[in-house]
């Protein structure tokens, strides 16, 4: 017995673990493989920025593709000539103006200080291809040769130049580009490409960003920021407005545009999504199964215990019966022994023997009854022989008879009636074992003499007959479970009255049979109501005059006809 629980639990336990943590793994798995898509999703939108930097980068190199190769000497010469560079370089710089990138192309001679207020330096007339002498040129010219004059300075005191330019941006204003004479290690000139800020944000910047960062299939948001200044340049999604802390990672440009980078927020994006709904619909149905399964192994646990301890309260009540069954049969006995030993001869006495013998046969015969009725509703044999019937009329004559029994006990049974036309199709024997069964109870559960108070009401659908008396009541916990079968509230009363728990379980069953209900209704220490409802029924005309016909009574509304119509039909 005890190996046998220890194996159940074992068992029970064991299953519980290794579907707990069949769980977790489970859950683990499904977190992890999110993590794991999640990061290779946000380095897959890195790498796209890295390609919208170099695209860029692309687009203002490009048209100077060619000019580390350049003979660049001449151009000193050409230009103090002809005031025009040789033809190979001129070619390569029309190139660039080309580019809608640079708003103008300048030239300015080594020995020519731009910064000097009217200085006379070169600019490309796009049209012509040819440069012009100028002294109109953007102020920021003078930032730019700035930069590249001293950067050259310094390396070419330091280091033999090896290329022949020397490239240098100015933020994102201006491209410079010094021209190195390779043999005297110095600078010829410098070449300045202005940049057109508003079309490289406008037309270039912000459709590779919003190609590769389509807004109607990601939900990443990327942001072009100038951060000198605090201010958002292009994005891929207006929607959204641009906040530091959603910032997860950024890009540079590098040395080209120092104060700019390309910030991106990795908001759930299409696969990750899809991955969000599938784990979720992974997670209901592992949940659901888990569910399932531990519902299972509880039920099966639940249901061997419950069987268990059905097979202790009938084994308890196989003991009870016997004894209950011995102890009638023993006085009988006894009373029958000394009657026939010739010991008992005094006619008072035999009297009182013969009586012992009568009550203990009745209690002996009822039981037999009880027991019989149990075994029937168990197999569901029960049979019902159902008519209709005038309920009040069947009350009463029940009454009628519990009357003095109850009188015995101290104890009156009032009556009252709302309806004397209460047609139910009922089993008569039935109600009879009911309402006997809760008159027994009214009179066992009350202390002292009182009053069970009876009545029949009328309601929308049918019948009610409430038994209340003013006994001991059921204590709240309890009232759930005295339908079940050997049920019984263990308090100092009932423990001293006689029962076996089955009378509220056969009212129950017989109440089921005849297509009603009991409920009940009970307060401790102050009595209990139990209400039995009955739905009504509704002759068909037809069967009225069979009945009228056969009978050759109606069921009228009469008290008097209907009681005898409701006695002749039965
Ligand atoms: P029995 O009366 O044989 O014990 P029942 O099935 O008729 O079995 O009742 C089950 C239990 O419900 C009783 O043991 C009793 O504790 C409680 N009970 C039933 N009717 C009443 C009542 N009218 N007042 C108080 N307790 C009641």
């Amino acid at each position: 017995m005890v190996i046998n629980k220890v194996i159940r639990w074992g068992l029970l336990s064991a299953s519980l673990i290794a579907i707990l943590t069949l769980t977790a793994m489970n859950v683990y798995m499904l977190y992890d493989v999110r993590d794991t898509l999640i990061q290779g999703e946000q380095k897959k939108q890195i790498a796209l920025l890295d390609e919208v930097v170099l695209n860029v980068r692309r687009t203002i190199y490009r048209p100077y593709r060619g000019f580390n190769t350049l003979e660049l000497e001449p151009i000193e010469g050409s230009i103090e000539e002809r005031g025009q560079f040789p033809e190979q370089v001129r070619e390569k710089i029309v190139q660039v103006a080309k580019s809608p990138v640079f708003s103008g192309v300048y030239y300015t001679p080594a020995k020519i200080d731009p910064c000097t207020e009217g200085s006379q330096i070169y600019v490309l007339d796009r049209e012509t291809s040819l440069l012009n002498l100028t002294n109109q040129y953007p102020k920021n010219l003078c930032d730019g040769v700035g930069l590249v004059r001293t950067k050259a300075r310094i390396e070419l005191n330091n280091f033999d130049y090896r290329w022949n330019t020397n490239t240098e941006f100015d933020a994102h204003r201006s491209m410079n580009i010094g021209f190195i004479n390779l043999h005297e290690n110095s600078v010829i000139g410098y070449l300045t490409a202005t940049i057109d800020r508003d079309y490289l944000i406008n037309e270039v910047i912000t459709p590779e960003i919003q190609q590769y960062f389509d807004s109607s299939k990601t939900k990443s948001v990327v942001w072009l920021h100038d951060w000198a200044n605090d201010v958002v340049l292009a994005t891929n999604n207006n929607q959204i407005p641009f906040q530091i802390e959603e910032v997860q990672q950024r890009v540079d440009f590098g040395r080209m545009f120092e104060n700019w980078n390309l910030k991106i927020a990795f908001l759930d994006n299409a696969s990750v999504s899809l991955y969000h709904a599938t784990f979720t619909k992974n997670i209901m149905v592992l949940g659901f199964s888990v569910a399932s399964l531990l519902g299972a192994l509880f039920y099966i646990f639940y249901t061997a215990q419950k069987e268990r301890s059905i097979l202790q309260q009938q084994a308890d009540f196989l003991a009870n019966v016997t004894h209950e069954l011995k102890t009638p049969l023993a006085v009988m006995q006894a009373a029958g022994e000394n009657i026939a030993d010739g010991r008992v001869t005094q006619p008072n006495r035999l009297k009182e023997y013969g009586s012992h013998i009568y009550q203990e046969s009745v209690r002996l015969n009822k039981m037999i009854e009880m027991l019989l009725d149990v075994a029937r509703s168990d197999y569901g044999t029960t049979l019902i022989h159902a008519s209709p019937h005038n309920l009040h009329l069947l009350v009463k004559n029940i009454i009628q008879q519990q009357r003095p029994l109850a009188k015995k006990k101290g104890h009156s049974i009032d009556y009252s009636y709302d309806t004397d036309e209460a047609l139910v199709l009922v089993d008569p024997d039935h109600i009879k074992v009911i309402l006997t069964n809760l008159i027994d109870n009214a009179v066992k559960y009350s202390n002292g003499p009182s009053t069970i108070d009876l009545q029949l009401s009328a309601t929308t659908e049918g019948f009610n007959v409430h038994v209340k008396d003013q006994g001991i009541g059921i204590p709240r916990s309890h009232i759930k479970n005295i339908f079940k079968k050997f049920y019984r509230v263990e308090d100092s009363l009932s423990a001293k009255t006689k029962g076996h728990g089955l009378g509220l379980s056969i009212v129950q069953g017989l109440m089921e049979l005849n297509k009603g209900n009991v409920t009940v209704k009970s307060e401790w220490q102050k009595g209990s109501t139990f209400t039995l409802f009955f739905p009504e029924y509704h002759v068909h005309p037809t069967e009225i005059n069979n009945l009228t016909q056969k009978d050759g009574m109606a069921l009228t509304s009469n008290r008097e006809t209907s009681s005898i119509a409701s006695e002749t039909i039965v």
